[in-house]
């Protein structure tokens, strides 16, 4: 009797098996033979012969004879019983000894079901051959099979399942039992072979699809470009954009989108109403950069070197955008907080915004807020109005045609609701960096990323910005210039391009230091260099015709000249000297132009006591009048006949932000008490302060501002609380050194210098 072991094989009784006869000999040493009897025992894990021993196998094991050994290479065995080893010893290679015994079912298969199941499960294995080329040889194989334990022993080898799971087959006791197991392990594998030939059918198919697909695309496109190069310029829109849009790298949403849009134009054609409506909008998407550009470090010091270049002075300003370079370059960002520019026109916002882009090497675009009042101008309307446009943001980002351009929002203090929805909350959506990598113009329909762009948002006043906005960014304040930083100005940086804007040789033309100065006291009134600029546009204009006239020699302009080259009327500072009369005050203000001063009148007219108020009106107003007449009766009890027979007029100019309201304060007071002691107040003194029903002198805003308005309309004192004295820190030191500034705790001392009131009650009043 032949013995052999076997490991992780399915063996089954009473069943037909086939064994390769050089794996029959490599596992027993010998030759399969005719009529050899033989018996499988079972291992139970994968060892080699010099490894085995007594314990190496489970205790059940299966008697058989080989039947048939053939010339192929295979040799048939019939299982017959299983059997219990009782004793088993290795001696060593192909050497075993066994003590056996037969091990009996506990019951037996009803024929005439097995042979049911037999169908059964036969009818399953004929349904899965017959998908395949092999099935009709098969087929003549199947239906000799003559019990499930043939099934079974037929197709052992590509039956799946751990060891453990094949020898409790064979130890399984009952026939019945048995012979279900084998049978769901048949169903198992015939399921497991069709499900995996259905995935491998699909997944051929698949594949052929996209072959197909990819080799039917390549030949078009090669075609095409055979035709488009036959033919250069009447290269379809159509082909146009499809090229566009292959090389676009769009994101797969506004991918489908284009391609969507891109089948309508081919189907409606040319001609139709709707076609230029879907050619604008292709025209857009794929006129949009939409691949990220690599962020470079910045190196600081050419930063630096470049702002410093564009703009003279502004040293703060500089200062804190070399620290968010800084951060950027630190966070490897493209972007960072949003800073706010706020300041009075012409003081340089928005130019250097351009200085910005051009130190971080990115691309500048500008979008105006002015005037929005739309929602629908910042975030595009949708596509199906008429005349339908992208929003601002979008159609700056097209324009710059780039992913990350520095963008600076003009003017965001302009921006006003209206019944068709709140543009500042769509603002703030462009500005929130947890939103705005997939904002979604309406226009387009499908999300861009915005978080690389760098936004500057410019203001003249705060005042304005609704407030969630103004909480986003970070305000930087652009003061005004002084006279001596526009000189600078003018000199570095306005004339020279002004000169190469009109053609004019460096050598051709000279303003004299005098002139200039003339221009920037007499001609401007600004806190910025905006007028300083078109007064030297002029200059240039004019130079340029007596050049072009031929004049040989250089020409100079000189302060006596300025009336006529410029033509106009210079800005007399002395006309505040024509305001020296009774009841007139100069007052400094706060407007969005930036600092003003501004003449507080006030009359007396016939009549019942009555207050009138002309010019700013407004809540705040008439309140701080109404505290300043108060503060006046009270102050000067024997003028009191003055109000009951007469109205007070008081003439309030308007322009001031109307934040700035209250500090008109004391200049309301002064007036009215300069009215009532009928003593002029020289207009050369100006003041700014709010002021409480006792007279106490409080805090105002904007005083850098209105200290620089003041210098430069020829004022020579001001008055100013004296809880302001700490803001003087950031005033310039030239116009610290040109006013005398007075800061004061109460009105008296104002009343006191102005000559209204002697020292005993100024030192009498509280
Ligand atoms: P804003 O945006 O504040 O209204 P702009 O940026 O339009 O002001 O500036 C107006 C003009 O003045 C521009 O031509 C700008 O180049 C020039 N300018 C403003 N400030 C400076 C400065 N500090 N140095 C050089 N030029 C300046």
């Amino acid at each position: 009797m032949t013995i052999i072991p076997i490991y992780n094989y399915l063996i089954v009784p009473n069943a037909t098996m086939f064994f390769q006869t050089d794996r029959f000999q490599s596992l027993t040493g010998v030759k399969p033979k005719e009529n050899d009897d033989v018996m499988l025992i079972v291992m139970k894990e994968q060892q080699s012969w010099d490894e085995l021993n007594e314990d190496s196998f489970y205790p059940i094991g299966l008697s058989g004879t080989v039947t048939e050994v053939h010339d192929e290479g295979y040799a048939v065995i019939r299982t017959h019983d299983r059997v219990n080893i009782n004793a088993i010893k290795v001696f060593g290679m192909y050497k075993i000894e066994l003590n056996i015994s037969r091990r009996y079912d506990t019951d037996e298969m009803d024929p005439e079901e097995e042979n049911q199941r037999l169908s059964k499960l036969k009818a399953a294995i004929l349904e899965y051959a017959s998908e395949f080329q092999w099935g009709v040889i098969a087929r003549n194989y199947i239906v000799k099979w003559q019990s499930v334990a043939d099934v079974a022993a037929a197709l052992a080898m590509w039956i799946s399942g751990t060891d453990d799971d094949k020898y409790a087959v064979l130890a399984e006791d009952s026939q019945v039992k048995r012979t279900k197991m084998l049978e769901s392990m048949i169903y198992e594998y015939v399921e497991m072979a069709r499900l995996s030939n259905e995935a491998q059918n699909a997944q051929k198919k698949d594949t052929e699809k996209l072959y197909r697909k990819a080799a039917i695309q390549k030949q078009m496109d090669y075609l095409q470009k055979e035709l488009d190069e036959m033919d250069p310029d009447n290269v379809s829109d159509v082909r146009k954009f499809e090229l566009k849009i292959n090389d676009s790298g769009m994101n797969e949403t506004a991918e489908k989108e284009a391609r969507k849009v891109l089948n309508r134009l081919k189907q409606e054609g040319q001609n139709s109403a709707e076609s230029g409506m879907l050619y604008d909008y292709l025209d857009f998407v794929t006129g949009l950069s939409w691949t990220k550009e690599k962020s470079d470090e910045i190196d600081l010091e050419e930063a630096e070197k470049v702002l410093d270049e564009d703009h003279f002075g502004l040293k703060k300003v500089k200062e804190r955008i070399i620290q968010q370079i800084a951060v950027m370059n630190l966070q490897k960002k493209q972007s960072g907080s949003i800073l706010l520019f706020a300041g009075a026109p012409g003081t340089g916002k928005t130019s250097i915004g351009r200085s910005i882009a051009e130190s971080l090497h990115r691309e500048y675009v500008r979008v105006s807020l002015g005037g929005v009042r739309d929602e629908a101008d910042i975030r595009g309307h949708r596509r199906t109005y008429i005349g339908a446009m992208p929003g601002r943001i979008m159609d700056g980002i097209h324009k710059s045609g780039v992913s990350n351009p520095v963008m600076v929002l003009d003017e965001v203090d302009k921006l006003s609701v209206s019944f068709n929805g709140d543009p500042a909350s769509a603002l703030l959506e462009v500005l929130d960096p947890e939103q705005n990598s997939t904002f979604t113009d309406h226009y387009m329909n499908v999300p861009y990323d915005l978080s690389d762009v760098l936004f500057i948002c410019t203001a003249n006043t705060l005042d304005t910005i609704p407030e969630p906005l103004l909480n986003r960014m970070e305000v930087i304040d652009f003061p005004g210039y002084t006279a001596t930083d526009k000189l600078q100005i003018a000199r570095r940086h306005l004339i020279p391009k002004a000169m190469e804007s009109t053609g004019i040789s460096p050598d051709r033309l000279e303003i004299t230091e005098e002139a200039l100065e003339s221009i920037i006291a007499d001609y401007t009134a600004e806190s910025g260099v905006r007028g300083l600029k078109k007064r030297l546009d002029t200059l240039c204009r004019v130079a340029a015709v007596e050049i072009v006239r031929g004049s040989d020699e250089k020409v100079v302009v000189e302060a006596s000249q300025l009336r006529d080259y410029l033509d106009m009327k210079p800005i007399i500072h002395d006309h505040i000297l024509a305001k020296k009369r009774p009841g007139i005050v100069t007052g400094l203000a706060w407007t969005r132009a930036g600092g003003e001063i501004l003449f507080i009148e006030t009359l007396f007219t016939k009549g019942e006591g009555k207050t009138i108020i002309t010019g700013q009106l407004g809540d705040v107003m008439k309140e701080s009048v109404q505290l300043a007449v108060s503060l006046v009766k009270s102050m000067f009890p024997d003028k009191s006949e003055l109000f009951r027979g007469n109205d007070l007029h008081i003439h309030v100019p308007s322009g001031a932000v109307p934040k700035d309201g209250p500090s008109a304060g004391i200049t309301l007071t002064t007036a009215i008490a300069s009215l009532v002691m009928d003593k002029a107040v020289s207009p050369e003194f100006a003041m700014t302060g709010e002021i409480t029903l006792r007279g106490a002198v409080t805090p105002i805003g904007g005083l850098n501002e209105k200290l620089m308005a003041a210098q430069r309309s020829g004022i020579t004192t001001v008055f100013i609380p004296a809880e302001n004295e700490p803001d003087l820190r950031d005033v310039d030191a030239e116009i610290k050194e040109k006013l005398e500034i007075i800061p004061v705790r109460r009105i008296a001392e104002v009343l006191l210098k102005c000559g209204l009131i002697s020292s005993e009650v100024e030192k009498a009043a509280v």
